[in-house]
């Protein structure tokens, strides 16, 4: 075993928004502290710069009434998942400062033909006005790499995270696999910050960004961090190939018809296509609402790729898709972004707790930001008070490492991909069971690490969906 021979005072796992947001709230909280960001790649990644859209919404709270909006609006839609209405409001009350920030980096916000920052609505808040959009996602990450580097902070690129270290009960670093090298290198740290993203990934149709393998719940579950909401995953209809979103809602009054088990195409049953207003007012399916009958009406005429071949008029035939597109679930965090695991922070994607089953659109970015700023600054405080607690070294560490050949560890990925696919229908059903039943087994067998980690990740959504109501 390779031991990086620095310490580092705060190690962050990932480079999306809430990975930058965090480092650059260490820094700034403490200059001196030693901070490194450790990511799969230099390149844009992830959900949050390298997304389909090239395009990204945010809320931001710009009066007192906002807030409160917001808030009672992130446990309306929240529930029945588990939502802290103390994150609901931190998530509010520090918007605006966090956009406030992310203005004086540069990142392009659009603005209305007055010149005025333009406006939006949100996914189930068709009433508000509070998204603000930006563009031009590579841009973005360029000023975000720009401040880190300014302030002092170290890349540490080409690193996989494959495991938390922890010793004495608390989180003290972590481990990677880099590159083709068999030695796993573990990197020390007084204090550690995931901000891996979320586990779309690991559907064999999702929108999410590229170079993330989709680990994150099975790492903070090996670390045995308390999680909430891993099953509400958010999905969106999209056209197959391209995996751009495809509006349901538009598309329920054009003579919508699917492709049935017999070859024949039906038609969109009547009640079902009243629903299309209310459907329209949010892009990924509602848990819980009325209007997801429309979604299982599509999901029910799954083909075993998890597509279903449609037609309307305006459109003629296509093949559409439910996308994995952004988890609302993981690491249930308290308002500074600590996990159950004393010296282990998480942000973004990867924590929870500020969402539930469903989550107001534009709150995710927004949630990168508050907690991600709030995680990296509450940890460079806590090394201030302690400095002691970054002089961190770890004497034993078991590892399995074995690991197949890339083409068995890829059959193991396609069936997974194609397992949580199944698993979409965001209810309890017999095939859920099967696909579970199915899937410990792999996770049994697997002897690949890689595949184990996906596996276990896998499971952990699925697992919170079979303990669904
Ligand atoms: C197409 C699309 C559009 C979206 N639009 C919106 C929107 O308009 N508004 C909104 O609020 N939300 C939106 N979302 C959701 C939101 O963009 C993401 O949830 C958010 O950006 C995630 O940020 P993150 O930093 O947590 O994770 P990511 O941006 O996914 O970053 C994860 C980082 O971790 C790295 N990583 C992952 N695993 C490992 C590992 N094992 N080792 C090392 N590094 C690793 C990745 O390479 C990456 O750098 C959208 C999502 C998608 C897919």
């Amino acid at each position: 075993m390779r031991t990086d021979r620095r310490n580092f005072d705060i190690l962050v796992l990932g480079a999306g928004l809430a990975g930058l947001r965090a480092a650059w709230a260490a820094l700034e909280e403490n200059p001196g502290a030693r901070v490194a960001v450790a990511a799969v790649s230099d390149a844009p990644s992830g959900s949050s710069f390298a997304n389909i859209h090239d395009r990204l919404g945010m809320q931001v709270c710009f009066t007192d009434n906002d807030a409160a909006d917001l808030a009672a609006e992130v446990l309306a839609v929240g529930r029945p998942g588990h939502v802290d209405p103390i994150l609901a409001e931190v998530l509010a009350a520090d918007s605006l400062a966090r956009f406030e920030d992310m203005r004086s980096l540069g990142v392009p916000f659009l603005r209305g033909q007055d010149g005025n920052l333009a406006l939006f609505s949100g996914c189930f808040s068709p009433h508000s006005r509070r998204a603000v959009v930006f563009e031009d996602l590579g841009a973005a990450f360029r000023a975000f790499r720009g401040k880190i580097a300014d302030l002092g902070g170290v890349f540490l690129s080409g690193l996989t995270a494959r495991g938390i270290i922890v010793a004495d009960g608390a989180a003290r670093g972590a481990l990677f696999a880099c590159g083709e090298q068999e030695t796993p290198l573990a990197i020390a740290a007084g204090a550690v910050v995931l901000a891996l993203g979320g586990p779309a990934p690991l559907f064999a149709w999702s929108q999410a960004g590229p170079r993330n393998p989709g680990w994150s719940y099975a790492l903070l579950a090996r670390a045995g961090v308390r999680m909430v909401n891993q099953g509400y995953l958010q999905y969106m209809w999209g056209q197959v190939p391209s995996r751009r979103f495809w509006p349901l809602a538009q598309h329920a009054g054009q003579g919508l018809r699917v492709r049935d088990r017999d070859g024949s195409f039906v038609p969109l049953p009547a009640d079902l296509a009243g629903l299309a207003t209310a459907r329209g007012t949010h892009c990924p399916f509602g848990f819980g609402l009325h209007d997801a009958a429309l979604d299982r009406f599509l999901l029910a005429h799954r083909q075993a790729d998890g597509t279903v071949e449609a037609a309307t008029d305006a459109e003629g035939p296509l093949r559409i898709a439910p996308m994995a597109h952004a988890g609302n679930g993981g690491a249930l965090v308290d308002a500074h972004g600590r996990t159950s695991l004393p010296g282990l922070y998480a942000c973004g994607e990867c924590a929870s707790g500020m969402h539930g089953a469903n989550r107001i659109g534009g709150a995710m970015v927004l949630a990168t930001q508050v907690f991600g700023a709030r995680a990296g600054r509450h940890a460079a405080a806590c090394l201030k008070k302690n400095p002691e607690t970054s002089d961190t070294s770890f004497t034993e560490l078991r590892i399995s490492d074995a690991a197949t050949d890339p083409k068995a560890r890829q059959e193991v990925e396609r069936k997974l991909a194609l397992f949580l696919q199944r698993s979409v229908a965001m209810q309890k059903t017999p095939a859920l069971r099967d696909v579970l039943r199915a899937t410990g087994r792999l996770c049994e067998a697997a002897g690949d690490w890689q595949a184990k980690l996906a596996l276990e990740a896998g499971l952990t959504v699925m697992n919170h969906v079979a303990s669904l109501n």
